[in-house]
């Protein structure tokens, strides 16, 4: 197996040659901190919005080598949480929240199209599955919400027979299923942004790490070699938000880590798995799974560790105890692979928001958003078009969503926050394993799992 830090979609995709880092003083309407979907969306909607914008990129690493070219490729809406929102913002909040979100799904489809970029796009819903009898019946009040606002058509329950329909494992149960999703490859999606943006004339320059932000008028981003001297700033930094004085206590840092198999269509046909779904189970630390396009099949778990503030630990993006843990509970869902082999595997870092939903917010010219606890790939789409519209001081539907300056929660500061969330997420992880299992949960362990929501924190699952 092959531990790969930059995950296995990278390299199918074939990174393209490097950008040039930025070399002296440039002028821009907009400057984009961040090479991901988020930095890359919001370059793409500002031009939408305003043909002939100067818009600069400003890319620490390389575009799309971050967690937008490596993850899990579910491209959702946000129906699953619709019950929540409406519960926290209102009724008409959630309903206007999901159907933005559900937009998204479509709209990259479509720009996939538009834009002849390959990213293996493929609509099919997303199957959120109880794979033990702690699980069922998770997501009754979320059903029942979206049934309420009129989304009984974007989520609904599904009886055992009806999973087992779409793909059969051993664990599988019921569930619900999110109607408006698709899955893509992640890293052709990211790549084939750059491409479109470089084809509009946005300077991109990678290698180029924003070391300091003045929020003056104009912005200045500076980086070792030059500076970017803007009207507006948007940071789409992803977990490294943390690190940012005004969002240090709206974040904190865990990891994902995927593992990939070989090609196996005799499995994908047995488990009449052949719709191209992509499926969740509805643990706290979930496992989600896809298949590709070579007839593979992608495992992940959000089991992996915490980071201190926003220190990058190497096992937030390989931590080998963590993938042997996400191979043995594939293997689990799918006892056809026994001897079959784990080519890839590789994680990264998920910027988790309190409340489990992405945040946009202002700070003068200044605007910002991350916190999309490890479902940003449709929700970045979203993401652009709301910060485009912030940069460019424009009013929008888009702008005024429950997720733009919503209420603050915020994180208990380090080190309280890394020391509470790993005993946090180590009792997550039990009480998860032990229900999987059928066996009763230490009083402690129930008790240390269930702080987060008796703190008001809607943390995973
Ligand atoms: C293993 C894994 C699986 C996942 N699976 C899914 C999934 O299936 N579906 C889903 O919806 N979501 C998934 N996610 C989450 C999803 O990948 C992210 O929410 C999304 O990619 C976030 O995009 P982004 O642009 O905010 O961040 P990123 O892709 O991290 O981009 C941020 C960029 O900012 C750059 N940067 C940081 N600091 C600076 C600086 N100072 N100056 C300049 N640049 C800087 C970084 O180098 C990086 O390229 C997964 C995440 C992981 C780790």
């Amino acid at each position: 197996m092959r531990h790969d830090a930059h995950g296995w979609w990278i390299g199918e995709a074939g990174p393209p040659p490097p950008q040039p880092p930025l070399d002296g003083r440039v002028e821009a309407d907009v400057v984009v901190v961040g090479g991901g979907y988020l930095g890359l969306w919001t370059a793409w909607h500002v031009l939408a919005r305003a043909r002939g914008a100067r818009v600069v990129v400003l890319e620490a690493d390389r575009c799309g080598f971050g967690p937008s070219g490596r993850n899990g490729g579910f491209v959702n809406g946000l129906w699953d949480k619709v019950g929540k929102v409406a519960a926290r913002a209102g009724d008409d909040a959630a309903l206007a929240l999901a159907r933005a979100a559900d937009e998204s799904v479509h709209a990259i489809g479509a720009w996939c199209t538009a834009q002849e970029v390959d990213a293996w796009y493929r609509p099919a819903p997303h199957l959120l599955v109880s794979a033990a009898p702690a699980q069922d019946g998770s997501l009754s009040e979320e059903v029942a919400a979206a049934r309420r606002l009129g989304g009984a058509g974007r989520l609904s329950e599904l009886t055992p027979e009806e999973v087992a329909a779409r793909c059969r494992s051993p664990l599988m149960r019921g569930g619900a299923m999110l109607h408006t999703a698709a899955t893509v490859q992640p890293a052709r999606l990211a790549f084939g942004l750059r491409a479109r943006l470089l084809g509009r004339g946005v300077r991109i320059h990678e290698h180029s790490r924003v070391r300091r932000l003045e929020g003056g008028d104009p912005v200045i981003a500076h980086t070792d070699s030059g500076a970017v001297l803007a009207r507006a700033a948007v940071v789409a930094v992803n977990h490294a938000a943390v690190g940012l004085r005004p969002f240090r206590r709206a974040l904190s840092v865990a990891s994902s880590h995927i593992v990939l198999t070989e090609p196996v269509p005799d499995v994908l046909e047995a488990a009449g798995w052949t719709g191209g779904e992509a499926i969740s189970d509805l643990r706290t630390m979930l496992h989600y799974f896809r298949t590709t396009r070579d007839g593979r099949i992608a495992f992940g778990w959000g089991g992996g560790r915490m980071a201190f503030g926003a220190r990058r630990h190497p096992t937030t993006d390989v931590d080998p105890r963590v993938v042997e843990r996400t191979a043995h509970d594939l293997r689990a869902f799918f006892p056809a692979l026994e001897g079959r082999a784990i080519t890839h595997a590789w994680g990264g870092p998920i910027d988790v928001s309190p409340v489990r939903l992405p945040i946009f917010r202002s700070l003068g010219r200044v605007h910002a958003g991350f916190g999309f606890t490890g479902n940003g790939v449709g929700p970045a789409e979203l993401g652009g078009r709301i910060l485009s519209a912030l940069a460019l001081d424009e009013r929008d539907p888009v702008t005024r969503l429950a997720i733009v300056e919503p209420a603050a929660k915020r994180f208990p500061p380090e080190p309280l926050r890394y020391a509470g969330g790993a005993l946090i997420r180590r009792a997550m992880v039990e009480r998860d394993d032990r229900l999987q299992r059928g066996e009763p949960v230490p009083v402690a362990v129930e008790l240390v799992a269930s702080l987060p929501r008796r703190m008001g924190l809607n943390l995973p699952r």
